[in-house]
């Protein structure tokens, strides 16, 4: 069972494909006009009723898009993934939601309210503003202080049971009455865009929500929480599937192992401490690797390329069949890498002084 709070390092993706119902993304993705580079490299492998999506960017018709945030430690590149998929719905007019999810930080982590928001604010808001999010178009809110919200929650708690929820997420007896009912404020979030204010009247707006395998069980809860409650003519959220990027020494990445992963506050001595020390699909020895060439398929290196670094194509391929003809040594890789990495961080770190300021007025209007 693959739940929101407990991910496994070996996600078989093509199983829970399978187990699911989600759909490979490369049978739709002739029908997109201008797909995102993480979607014509397969990192955005799976979705559900994309095509709706598809139909609203094409005919420039109103959408939105629900991205949820749990705040845990610092943001690091697997979590910038969400944003570069933000910035693409922008460039589209999407209306952008952005619930942070103190809520069930607090029910299911045992986080205090106050400790999650500046985590939020500081971390993520300010990075996600940094990096290219218009904040006058976005709707970033705290769960806790947003009413529209809890009250649909509530409300839609009635169209599932005990039995259903234990079935989707493992709930056991122990499971505490808040964290039994943090998936429910999740629904409210993904469906609350398709309604106005009064709740009742509905906007007729198609939703999508780009996840982590891990977050399926809200998509499916949601999904046919919208089914059942017809009063409201839900239409049920689309949703897109990415990979998670593998850890610097292989394994997962995590901000509890500042090893694992590459902050967007980390500076230039750590970035090349890490990159230099990571794993990658090079040879045991120099002239091993020049006759048989790299693995890139098995390298942390080319990950960082393909998922963030190197958004021509062209270039990308072009390490690609160095490395597999051993004609790009990982000593050589590894510099380019990091001097990338370090020049996007820095120019980042310009824009997240200003960003920090304007993320604490938007969370503190909403108080
Ligand atoms: Fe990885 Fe580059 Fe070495 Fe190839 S040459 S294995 S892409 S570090």
């Amino acid at each position: 069972m693959i739940t929101p709070w407990d991910v496994s390092d070996n996600i078989d993706y093509k199983k829970t494909m399978e187990n699911f119902g989600i759909k490979p993304i490369n049978e739709i993705i002739k029908n997109i006009e201008n797909p995102h580079y993480l979607m014509r490299r397969g990192i955005i492998f799976g979705h559900r009723d994309f095509e709706r999506i598809i139909d609203a960017m094409k005919n420039k018709k109103k959408f939105a898009v629900v991205s949820g945030m749990m705040p845990s430690g610092r943001m690091h590149f697997g979590h910038k993934m969400i944003v570069d998929q933000l910035l693409y719905y922008q460039d589209y007019n999407a209306e952008i939601h952005i619930p942070i999810a103190d809520m069930e930080a607090y029910a299911a982590r045992g986080m205090d309210f106050e400790t999650t928001k500046k985590l939020a604010v500081e971390e993520y808001i300010t990075n996600y503003i940094a990096l290219g999010l218009d904040p006058e178009k976005i709707n970033v809110y705290l769960q806790s202080k947003y009413n529209k919200v809890k009250d649909l929650a509530y409300i839609l708690s009635k169209r599932t049971n005990l039995s259903e929820m234990r079935a989707i997420y493992g709930f056991g007896g122990e499971t505490n009455i808040g964290h039994l009912f943090a998936p429910l404020i999740q629904v409210a979030d993904i469906l609350h865009p398709q309604l106005e204010d009064d709740l009742k009247t509905s906007r007729g707006i198609p939703v999508v929500v780009p996840v982590g395998i891990d977050q399926d069980p809200h998509i499916r809860l949601t999904r046919d929480i919208a089914n059942r409650a017809k009063e409201y003519k839900f239409i049920p959220p689309s949703s897109t599937y990415h990979r998670f990027m593998t850890g610097l020494l292989g394994g997962k990445m995590s901000s509890s192992k500042p090893d694992t992963a590459i902050f967007l506050t980390d500076d230039e001595k750590s970035v090349k401490k890490k990159i230099m020390s990571c794993k990658t699909g090079g040879r045991s020895t120099l002239e091993e690797h020049k006759k048989l060439g790299g693995i890139p398929e098995e390298c942390v290196v080319y990950e960082l390329y393909a998922y963030h670094l190197i958004k021509d194509d062209k270039e990308l391929l072009e390490i690609y069949e160095k490395c597999k003809k051993g004609e790009l040594t990982c000593g050589k890789c590894k510099k380019y890498c990091y001097e990338k990495i370090v020049e996007f961080l820095k120019d980042l770190h310009e824009k997240r002084e200003a960003a920090k300021e304007i993320a604490y007025k938007i969370i503190n209007n909403q108080l």
